[in-house]
């Protein structure tokens, strides 16, 4: 049996498991990253300037009138519809399993904190026999990334490494969300932007 994340095998004491206790761990973090006061979307909701038209924040594109591409990723992620409607999907999805309680709604924060901390609570039981894992792995990474692009603002977008999918090699790439493509040094494997930001992140030793 292989992880269905990251594809390494499974060891003995992992039987009965869809993913490894790393990946595991992975999908803990980024629940636990996302919730909270001081978690990315709590951070993320900070970085909203009311009457953004002449905001003096980071994301400013300086042309009067136009919209602001960055403000309005903030918008779309933080408001109903966004990050808190993508964690709640998975909440109905799991409780169908029987694997998550469903909240009784409230404000943003609340509901996010909830949905977060109700996935994070069942994900060793979801570890053993939840059918989408790779999915909901990639999911939850990809709204992490999201906010800490967003809330690095102008920065460089933060490079993440992660492991190459080609079978046997162990290559590490680093991409980053804006990455337009990466190719695997290891093997040789080039990857397009979306495959690129698809694979498995890996924590580094350094
Ligand atoms: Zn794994
Ligand atoms: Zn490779």
């Amino acid at each position: 049996m292989n992880c269905c994340i990251c594809a390494s095998s499974l060891w003995d004491d992992e039987t009965g498991r869809m993913i490894c206790r790393p990946c595991e761990r992975r999908i803990a973090d980024n629940l636990k990253a996302l919730s909270g006061p001081g978690g990315l979307y709590a951070r993320l909701c900070l970085r909203i300037h009311p009457g953004s038209g002449n905001s003096t924040g980071p994301a400013v594109s300086g042309t009067r009138g136009a919209p602001i591409p960055a403000n309005l990723q903030v918008l779309n992620l933080t408001a109903n519809g966004g990050i808190v409607s993508a964690l709640e999907a998975w909440v109905e999805d799991w409780a169908s399993y029987g694997l998550a309680a469903v909240g009784a709604g409230g404000r943003l924060q609340h509901r996010i904190d909830w949905a977060a901390g109700t996935l994070w609570l069942n994900l060793p039981q979801a570890s053993r026999r939840h059918p989408a894992l790779d999915e909901f792995a990639r999911e939850v990474w990809n709204i992490r990334k999201q906010c800490e692009a967003l809330i690095d603002g102008d920065k460089p977008a933060r490079k993440v490494p992660v492991q190459c999918s080609s079978a046997g090699c162990d290559g590490i790439l680093r991409v980053s969300i804006d990455t337009p493509g990466e190719t695997c040094r290891a093997c040789g494997r080039e990857y397009g932007h979306g495959e690129a930001l698809q694979l498995t992140p890996v924590r580094t030793a350094a």
